[in-house]
């Protein structure tokens, strides 16, 4: 936490300005329904988006600072959307479910440990048949540059009990640092 309050102070390199284009195509496409909860919400670039195209959305995020500028952005222009403080590893307290979960660059952050603990906790906010998409660095991006790399192995490993995957597809992550973008896996994952 101290590492990513700390990052926000400046410009971090996954802070585009602007919605990821993966999640851009995902809700053209139809596959983003209903209410949605994004998780890591940051300064709120996909979480607005999403508002903007009608979507009730909810973004989460345990640094206040980059939930405030999503507060202002949101503000700016004329967009509903709600903000909350809060852990990843503590979304049960959220108290209510979503049709659709959305990661832009958390999964990837958490340790083995973590991992489990998110995965509960998704459990309990999103409606059996809801879907959660992931966006997360794959270990087909070279050298050590950001988090951790994650395998379709590790994703699948995570999603054993009592979910579907859809699908676990090469995609790309756009940073700031970063001009062809990089390697990550767009998965879909329903609870069953
Ligand atoms: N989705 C945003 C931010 C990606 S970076 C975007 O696309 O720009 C990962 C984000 O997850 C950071 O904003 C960080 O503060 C947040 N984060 C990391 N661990 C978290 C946790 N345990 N609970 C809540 N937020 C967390």
């Amino acid at each position: 936490m101290d590492f990513f309050e700390s990052v926000y102070k400046g410009e971090p390199p996954w802070d585009i300005g602007r919605p990821q284009k993966e999640y851009i195509q995902l809700e053209q496409r139809g596959e983003i329904v209903g209410s949605i909860l994004d998780v890591g919400c940051g300064t709120g670039e996909n979480v607005l988006y999403m508002a903007a195209q009608g979507h009730e959305v909810w973004g989460i995020d345990f640094v206040p600072s980059a939930l405030q500028k999503a507060q202002e952005k949101a503000a700016q222009r004329h967009l509903t959307a709600t903000f909350l403080v809060l852990n990843a590893l503590e979304l049960h307290t959220l108290g209510r479910t979503f049709d659709t979960v959305i990661d832009s660059g958390l999964f990837h952050v958490l340790s083995d440990e973590e991992r489990h603990l998110f995965v509960d906790n998704l459990k309990c906010v999103i409606r059996c048949g809801g879907t959660y998409f992931m966006l997360c660095f794959s270990e087909l991006e070279p050298g050590d540059y950001g988090p951790r790399r994650v395998t379709q192995a590790e994703i699948k490993d995570s999603f054993r009990d009592g979910w579907s995957i859809n699908y676990i597809r090469p995609a790309t992550l756009e940073g700031r640092l970063r001009s062809n973008g990089i390697r990550a896996w767009l998965s879909s994952i329903s609870k069953r």
